[in-house]
């Protein structure tokens, strides 16, 4: 078994070759793997602005390379700031000795929550549940989009519990179903439900995964039962309500929808603004108000990007040693990440139109010779590449195609670079032209 910086060296080696010299050297320098556990790969990248830009414009390119060298089809990579700095990882060693399972964000409390009225009954409910468990709602259900504070909420219950001594398991409906797998394959199923069924509090993040995988969706009923009937509590989270989980039991559904069921909606604009203006001071970074109105008219909808964005322009402000001014916010969302997915597709359709002697009227119309076929697939691949886009999207763009096409188009074109060095020429140069521009 070869360590996460083994395989993350081999996957630079090949990086190197994918993306040109100036960006491996400002993106890829300084970077490290530090852990591969679970399908998931985790780089420590120097600071937010590269975590930001690698997560946006790299990400396909990296997790296909550690594809290639794990043999893992299903990896995702995660990055992570500050792990290349001793005195983040030590502190996160000592977080919580007896949490269980899954160790919760140190950062994730009640005091750190923002409370509006977008979710001020899930925060009353989640609260309820800390002081009493198992008392009033079991089980607490909370649904909501991606980046509104589920995950938040539930560590907050977790930290607030095992404060009080209590025994609180948290762990992703993800976990929970490898887990159950594992112990299924290693005929271990009698610690596996012991182990579930020991805590004061049981929650699972993200249930919504376990819909479709039956014998898990099983097992997990059962622990259920027999936690509600011995009134501890149960605490779930989940993208959907209950009723809108697909492949999901009946029974399993209904018990779901025992307690109390409560959904978090996106924040309206003056929790926008205390959200920013709390994690501003928190990152000591003191953000003019006019600043913070700007980011939080950007981001409406998830609380995550709403924070990326400000880690952004903190980032940025710094990396050019300016004052945080609105023009300079502007100018850090306009420079990445905010830019529109599609505001390259021209001067994309151009650059590989010239590499090929075409025009981009060929590359979206209806020829098919050999030459503008190939064109056509290899301007396909690099809008994939380039990010943004989906596969029906760059279809449209490209005439009308199909998404199936497209992803056809994409494959083809990653094997054939493999066997084709004129071509992996090619795209390097394309690429390279469109970082001129
Ligand atoms: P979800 O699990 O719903 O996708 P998370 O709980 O991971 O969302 O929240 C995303 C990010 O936004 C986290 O960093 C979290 O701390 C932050 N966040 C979400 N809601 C709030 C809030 N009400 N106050 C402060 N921070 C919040
Ligand atoms: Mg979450």
């Amino acid at each position: 078994m070869r360590s996460a910086q083994e395989i993350w060296e081999a996957a630079l080696g090949e990086l190197q070759l994918q993306v040109n010299k100036p960006n491996y050297r400002t993106w890829f320098q300084g970077t490290k793997g530090i852990a591969y556990e679970d399908g998931r790969f985790t780089v420590a990248v120097p600071n937010t602005f590269v975590a930001e830009y690698l997560d946006r414009n790299q990400r396909s390119l990296i997790e296909k390379t550690l594809i290639g060298l794990t043999h893992n089809p299903g990896i995702t990579v995660l990055f992570q700031t500050g792990g290349a700095c001793p005195g983040r990882a030590a502190e996160q060693e000592e977080a919580a000795p007896d949490e269980d399972l899954q160790r919760l964000n140190p950062q994730y409390t009640f005091e750190k929550f923002v409370v509006g009225p977008s979710n001020r009954l899930a925060h009353a409910a989640a609260l309820g549940v800390a002081q009493n468990p198992g008392k009033c709602y079991n089980p607490l259900f909370i649904f909501g989009g991606a980046g509104l504070g589920k995950t938040h909420l539930l560590q907050a219950i977790g930290h607030a519990a095992s404060n009080r001594h209590l025994k609180v398991l948290y762990l992703s409906g993800e976990r929970f179903t490898n887990d159950f797998v594992d112990a299924l394959r290693q005929h271990r199923m009698d610690e596996f439900r012991a182990r579930y069924r020991s805590g004061d509090i049981l929650m699972i993040d993200d249930i919504q995964f376990i819909g479709g995988k039956e014998q898990t969706a099983e097992s997990f009923f059962h622990t259920f039962n027999e936690m509600h009937d011995t009134h501890r509590q149960i605490v779930l989270s989940s993208d959907r309500p209950p009723k809108s989980i697909p492949m999901l039991e009946d029974r399993l559904r209904s018990r779901f929808e025992w307690g109390l069921t409560v959904s978090i909606k996106p924040p309206d604009l003056p929790t926008r603004l205390a959200i920013l203006k709390a994690k501003s001071e928190e990152a000591g970074a003191g953000l003019s108000t006019d600043v913070l109105e700007l980011i939080a008219n950007e981001v409406r909808e998830n609380i995550r990007e709403l924070e990326g964005s400000l880690n952004r322009i903190i980032a940025y402000a710094r990396l050019l040693r300016a004052q945080v001014t609105p023009e300079i916010a502007s100018q850090a969302l306009a420079d990445i990440g905010r830019s529109q997915p599609g505001d390259n597709v021209e001067p994309l359709l151009l650059a590989v139109a010239d590499c090929f002697g075409l025009t981009p009227e060929d590359l979206c119309g209806q020829k098919r010779d050999k030459q503008v076929a190939m064109a056509r697939q290899v301007a396909m691949y690099l809008l994939k590449q380039n990010g943004g886009l989906s596969l029906a999207e760059i279809g449209r763009k490209l005439g009308g195609r199909n998404p199936s096409t497209v992803s056809h188009a994409c494959e083809k074109i990653s094997k054939d670079i493999e066997s084709s060095p004129v071509l992996k020429h090619k795209l390097l140069s394309i690429q390279k032209d469109l970082e001129l521009k």
